[in-house]
């Protein structure tokens, strides 16, 4: 719904501008920030953006007042499972067309405007969106952009799952030998999958993991049909496999003892990013207070909210054996990437566990900040850094020339990162998202009204 846009079809007519002026400005591209900024917005597009007083506003323009407020850059999280968490609970029973639409209206509502959902694609439905998205056929605001990995790749664990996410472990490829591998991924590029995604991780010993050969086929195949590959990796020594082999970067830190430092000149040599993924274990280490949140019990039934707090109790006891002090863990970790100069992407691995979709995005922003990134070098790794790795071009920061895609918060994030689900305003291409009109479909009150309309 659309409360102050450009309207598209005045096509050769004069397009009007749009104003925004006064807000604390943070573009992303820079280390910098500007504290009382304004810029101007044509077709979707920021033609001009600067210190208040330094900017040359036409007459005629609409002015949007956001004094008082930050605007940052909507973020583009490359980790997440779409289709899948539904009432609380990630079920391969749940995904649908339907499902994966509504993960992608919920993120857009958080300001997360781009996703790329990491192997779990079920019957093409991610493929299908991608490219009805990419072709112009799926124009709608409210929907983040979707990149997708298709199905993602795994070794075969005899006479049983294997070690794929549990949720999907019945979707994603089971690899047999480098042969198979080098086929299965000539397949899956033929749908032009925008990564491939492998896992490899024995699952604390329980499950079998894919070879060097194997990866390295993996690897080698996807970049000859020019896709990068991204690996899925628990422990040091496979993440060293994947990076001598070639792997663009890998979905996790790894996790025990952090990086060495050979594996940090593999990631000088070769370019290679990370993903942070730390919330989806850190959340293990909170309790779950944060469920209570307003904004967060506002959209989402107490049944679901109940569901998402059992399954994070079920697997508190074992993940926090495994590390006791896995907070104290990331943040070595984290400190040892970022001082070997390694590129740190946020990534939510959203749409499990507790991750919800748009919340999960801004707690590991706080994540981030708590393992020692600095705010501003944590909504750059939220926005410009995960656009450039996906090759968007005009998404991630805001200069003259990129989409007007931002969120207006109403408190400086800057101060306290802590505060980014403190949105005033959500903008796609320069039109202000109805949230309002969101938040009064997925309210658990108006949702009972509705089924007692139907009896
Ligand atoms: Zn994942």
């Amino acid at each position: 719904m659309i409360l102050s846009a450009i309207d598209p079809s005045e096509k050769g007519a004069q397009v009007k501008t749009t104003v925004f002026r006064g807000a604390r400005i943070i573009p992303a591209d820079s280390a910098d920030y500007i504290e009382d900024g304004t810029f101007c917005v044509q077709g979707g597009r920021i033609t001009a953006l600067g210190r208040t007083p330094e900017v040359t506003v036409e007459t005629d323009a609409e002015v949007v007042d956001l004094s008082g407020l930050t605007v940052m850059p909507t973020m583009v999280n490359p980790h997440g499972h779409v289709g899948y968490l539904k009432n609380g609970v990630p079920d391969a029973s749940h995904y649908s067309r339907e499902n994966v639409l509504e993960h992608l209206r919920r993120l857009t509502y958080y300001g997360v405007s781009v996703i790329q959902s990491l192997g779990t694609d079920r019957d093409d439905v991610e493929i299908a969106v991608r490219d009805e998205q990419r072709a112009g056929l799926l124009r709608d605001p409210e929907l983040a952009l979707l990149l997708t990995a298709g199905r993602g790749l795994v070794a075969r664990t005899p006479d049983q799952s294997n070690g794929g996410p549990f949720f999907a472990t019945d979707s994603v490829i089971e690899v047999l030998s480098a042969d198979h591998a080098r086929e299965e991924v000539r397949r899956l590029a033929a749908k032009r999958p925008d990564t491939i995604k492998f896992w490899v991780d024995d699952r604390g010993g329980t499950k079998a993991k894919l070879s060097a050969a194997e990866c390295a086929t993996i690897i080698a195949e996807a970049h000859a049909q020019g896709i990068p590959a991204i690996a899925h990796i628990h422990d040091l020594e496979d993440a060293k496999t994947v990076l001598r082999a070639g792997a663009d970067g890998t979905a996790h830190m790894v996790r025990g003892g952090g990086p060495d430092d050979e594996l940090l000149e593999l990631h000088a040599r070769t370019g290679a990013f990370v993903f942070s993924s730390i919330s989806v274990q850190a959340t293990l280490f909170d309790d779950d207070s944060w469920l209570d949140a307003p904004d967060i019990t506002a959209i989402n039934s107490a049944e679901s909210l109940e569901a998402t707090r059992q399954q994070l109790d079920s697997l508190r006891g074992y993940v926090t054996t495994q590390d006791p002090d896995m907070p104290a863990t990331f943040r070595a970790a984290l400190g040892r990437y970022l001082e070997g100069g390694v590129r740190v992407l946020l990534s939510a691995d959203t749409g499990l566990l507790g991750q919800l979709f748009g919340v999960a995005e801004h707690r590991e922003l706080h994540a981030l900040v708590s393992a020692g990134m600095s705010p501003l070098l944590a909504i750059r790794s939220a926005t410009a850094f995960p656009a450039e790795m996906l090759g968007l071009r005009d998404r991630g920061s805001l200069a003259v020339g990129k989409r007007a895609d931002f969120i207006a918060l109403t408190k400086n994030p800057l101060d306290d990162i802590r505060v980014t689900r403190d949105i005033d305003s959500v903008y796609i291409e320069g039109t202000r998202i109805d949230r309002e009109s969101l938040r009064l479909t997925w309210a658990p009150e108006s949702r009972s009204a509705q089924k007692e309309a139907l009896q």
